[in-house]
C-alpha cells in the first residue's frame, strides 16, 4: 500500500491546465484517471464530464509490434515529421507485461528521448494497473484527456503478444502492425488474428542487408493479407516497408494513414466505428462496474467461500450457486 499524500489539484485547475496545454497538469490528470481510489475515480470522472466536447478530434493510431522490431525508434522518427507538419502528438503505451513483471517493456524512460524533449510531443509510459481490463479504461481516457489538451494524433503503442492488441483495436481508427523480415510469424509472436486487425503491415530495418529480405516480405504479406476479408469497411490493407534509421518511407506511411482517414470518412465508417466503439466502451464499464460491485459487496465475501466448497462437493451446481449469490445482493435493499 502505497500512504504517501498524493498530489491532487482543483477540478479548475486540472481543466484549465488542460485546456492551456499544460503538460505536466496532463500528466497529473491521467495519474488521477488511473487511480483506483474512489475520490479519485469521482474527480476524473467529473473532469472528462466537462472536458468531453473538446475530445474526439484525433486520429488514434496503435502501432504493435513485437520487442526489439522497432516500434520506438519509428514512432521517433515519425514523431520528427509529424510535429514539424504542426501536429501535436501524444504517444501512449499498453503494456501487458508490466502488470505482472512489475517490470515494462514499454515505459522505459530511456526510449524515444527526443520526441520526449519535443514540445508538440507528450509522451505517457505505461499504465501500472492490476487489471488488463484497468488499464484499457484508462487509456480511453487518457486518450480524451490528451485530445482536450490540444493532441491531435494519439499513437498507442503495444507489444505484439496478442493480450492487448484486441483492446488497443477497439479505441483506435488506424491499426498499423510492424513486423521484421526474415522472422518466422511464430517467432514473431503474432497471430493470424492480429494480422486480420492490421489496416496496414510496416516492414521494419528496410537497410543494408535486409532491404531485399524486407523487399521479399513484403510481397509475402502482401498476398497473405488477401486471403484475408478486408478489415475497416472495404479498406484493403496495405504492405509497406521503412528505415526508421534512414529515415525512409516514413512519408509514405503518413500519406496512406492519411488516405485511410480520408476514405473512411467519405463512407461515413470512420464515424460509425467511433460510435461503436463508444458503446462497447459503455458495455465494459456497465460490465466491470457490476463485477467490482458484486465481488465487493458485504455479502458476497461471507457466502462466497462456502458456496464454493458446496460447488466443488457437488452440493449445488454452479448455476444454482450463482444465482443464489446474486439474489442475496438482489434482495438485500
Ligand atoms: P521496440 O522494442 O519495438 O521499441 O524497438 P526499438 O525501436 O527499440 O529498436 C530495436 C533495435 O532495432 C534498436 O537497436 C534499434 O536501433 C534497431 N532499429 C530500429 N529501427 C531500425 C531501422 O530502421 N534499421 C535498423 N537497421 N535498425 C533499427
Amino acid at each position: 500500500m502505497d500512504f504517501t499524500p498524493k498530489k491532487r489539484l482543483s477540478l479548475d485547475q486540472y481543466l484549465n491546465g488542460i485546456k492551456n496545454g499544460d503538460k505536466i497538469i496532463l500528466s497529473q490528470a491521467i495519474t488521477l484517471a488511473e487511480s483506483a481510489l474512489a475520490s479519485d475515480r469521482k474527480m476524473a470522472d467529473e473532469l472528462i464530464v466537462h472536458l468531453l466536447s473538446g475530445t474526439g478530434n484525433s486520429m488514434r493510431i496503435g502501432i504493435t509490434g513485437i520487442p526489439g522490431v522497432g516500434k520506438s525508434t519509428f514512432i521517433e522518427t515519425l514523431g520528427k515529421h509529424i510535429t514539424s507538419e504542426g501536429f501535436k502528438l501524444a504517444v501512449l503505451a499498453v503494456d501487458p507485461t508490466s502488470t505482472k513483471t512489475k517490470g515494462s517493456i514499454l515505459g522505459d524512460k530511456t526510449r524515444m528521448e527526443s520526441l520526449a524533449n519535443n514540445p508538440d510531443a507528450f509522451i505517457r509510459p505505461s499504465p501500472t494497473k492490476e487489471s488488463l481490463g484497468g488499464v484499457s479504461i484508462n487509456t480511453r481516457e487518457t486518450v480524451l484527456l490528451c485530445e482536450a489538451a490540444g493532441y491531435n494524433v494519439i499513437f498507442i503503442e503495444t507489444v505484439g503478444v496478442g493480450q492487448s492488441e484486441v483492446m488497443v483495436k477497439e479505441m483506435v481508427d488506424f491499426f498499423l502492425l510492424l513486423m521484421l523480415a526474415g522472422a518466422g510469424d511464430e517467432l514473431q509472436g503474432i497471430k493470424k488474428g492480429i494480422m486480420e486487425m492490421a489496416d496496414a503491415v510496416l516492414i521494419t530495418k528496410a537497410d543494408g542487408d535486409n532491404i531485399k529480405r524486407t523487399q521479399q516480405a513484403q510481397s509475402q504479406f502482401q498476398s497473405a493479407l488477401h486471403l484475408f476479408a478486408p478489415s475497416s469497411a472495404g479498406w484493403i490493407p496495405k504492405v509497406l516497408t521503412c528505415s526508421s534509421l534512414n529515415d525512409e518511407g516514413l512519408t509514405e506511411i503518413w500519406e496512406l494513414i492519411g488516405e485511410f482517414q480520408q476514405t473512411m470518412k467519405k463512407t461515413g465508417y470512420f464515424e460509425e466505428n467511433r460510435k461503436l466503439q463508444k458503446v462497447n466502451w459503455l458495455h465494459h464499464e456497465i460490465k466491470s462496474r457490476l463485477e467490482s460491485n458484486f465481488y465487493n459487496h458485504p455479502l458476497t465475501s461471507k457466502n462466497l467461500a462456502a458456496i464454493e466448497k458446496k460447488v466443488i462437493s457437488g452440493e449445488i451446481s454452479a448455476n444454482q450457486a450463482a444465482q443464489k449469490l446474486l439474489s442475496a445482493i438482489n434482495h438485500e435493499k
